[in-house]
């Protein structure tokens, strides 16, 4: 049995199967490249489904850490630490907002999210005690936790975890005229993704966003857009809000926030809305703390160069030229913005998982999303002769699997 073969069938015998690994055992990474236990070299073009937009290992974020991890670590919001603020004021700085609250997870970010809407929805907009909606898009990923999961569209997702919290009304994405229709006086806020990265990165029509931001001004409603997998140099830009020239009223970030080093998120706001909130009402024993704070800095400090969103343009020039000479042989479809992309296989030749498994065989990490759709998000720091390497390899599978239906 070889090293990677062991490794899996340690992991079967004592982990929960709560996912469905490809066949890879990561030892060592670098920038865009994976070594596994077996010495065998990947492209990453996942990235941690964006958490790894700088790279495995970047230099800057490995210093900061380094360096904080002599400090202090740890303080817990019992205390001030040295790192926080000035982590914050740059955040807020690279939002356009006022005041951020710092939580760990992606999901954290989501259910602050939730309770600083319906906060505002009893504070502000005087929507009777417990009776707020927030209007959220069929298709939605937002996280796991109960709470999220209450209003997830996804059948595996929910399916024997209820009872589900009340207060969500879901509508088709991409739909103005519904969400005009689900808008109302009861409603706290309007909770989308700006491109719907799990659904298989499904960007919406010109016109939505500034849609939705119309009708939440039009309702008192406050727009909450959930850029933990689309933010932070992805598509292009800092948000993708920003390509469609619209700002929210709340920014949940994640992922790429803790530079593939910790876990990072936030919720970024106005004064006016994330002000509501008063101490012993909301926090986390983690949030804010020096470690990643430190690294947090230090992410924002590579995006305020705009030099990572720069990147994203460029690789997505290559990667979404190269996926769409594919359609035709193998592919039916290509989605996305930047250096992020859903490709759906034509399922005559096989399922995503296939292509994967297949693409892994030949040093390209993926990973496939709702049975026919393949997902690309490589780190910002991938060179353009690395993205042709991997479409290259793409080819090629689709090719012999086509060669033998
Ligand atoms: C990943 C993700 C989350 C959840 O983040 P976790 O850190 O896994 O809890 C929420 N929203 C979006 C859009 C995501 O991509």
């Amino acid at each position: 049995m070889n090293r990677t073969a062991a490794a899996i069938k340690i992991e079967q015998d004592v982990l929960a199967h709560n996912y469905h690994p490809l066949s890879v055992v990561v030892e060592r990474a670098e920038g865009s490249w994976i070594t596994d236990v077996d010495g065998k070299r990947y492209l990453d073009c996942l990235a941690g489904y964006s958490a790894l937009n700088f790279g495995h290992g970047h230099p800057a974020l490995l210093a900061a850490a380094r360096a904080q991890l002599e400090r202090a670590t740890l303080t817990s919001r019992a205390f001030h630490n040295d790192r926080l603020g000035p982590f914050a004021a740059k955040l807020a700085d690279l939002c356009g907002m006022h005041l951020v609250l710092p939580m760990n997870t992606g999901a954290e970010a989501v259910e602050t999210g939730i309770k600083v809407a319906r906060r505002w929805a009893y504070q502000v907009k005087g929507v009777p005690a417990d009776d707020a909606e927030i209007v959220v898009a069929a298709g939605n990923f937002h996280g796991r936790t109960t709470t999220v999961v209450s209003f997830s569209t996804d059948q595996q997702a929910r399916t024997g975890f209820g009872p589900f919290t009340p207060g969500f009304t879901v509508v088709p994405y991409d739909d103005l005229d519904a969400l005009d229709a689900a808008v109302g006086e009861r409603t706290a806020a309007v909770l989308v993704e700006p491109i719907q990265g799990e659904a298989g990165v499904v960007v919406p029509s010109d016109g939505y966003l500034a849609g939705i931001r119309r009708i939440c001004d039009d309702r008192r409603a406050l727009f909450v857009a959930d850029e933990i997998q689309s933010g932070l140099g992805r598509v292009g830009a800092t948000f993708a809000c920003e390509l469609a020239g619209v700002r929210p009223d709340i920014y949940l970030l994640g992922k790429a926030l803790g530079g593939g080093v910790v876990p990072v998120s936030a919720v970024v706001s106005s004064r006016d809305v994330l002000g509501l909130i008063r101490p012993g009402e909301h926090g986390s024993t983690f949030g804010g703390n020096p470690l990643a704070a430190a690294v947090g800095s230090a992410v924002v400090d590579l995006l305020a160069t705009g030099k990572y969103q720069a990147a994203a343009r460029r690789i997505g020039d290559v990667l979404h030229r190269g996926l769409r000479d594919l359609i035709g042989h193998g592919v039916t479809a290509v989605r996305g913005v930047g250096a992020w992309a859903g490709v759906d296989i034509d399922p005559a030749i096989g399922s995503g998982r296939q292509i994967c498994d297949a693409l892994a065989e030949r040093g390209v990490l993926v990973k496939d999303t709702h049975g026919s759709t393949i997902r690309f998000a490589p780190p910002l720091v991938t060179t353009d002769d690395e993205i042709r390497w991997a479409l290259d390899r793409l080819r090629e599978v689709l090719a012999v699997r086509q060669s033998t239906v």
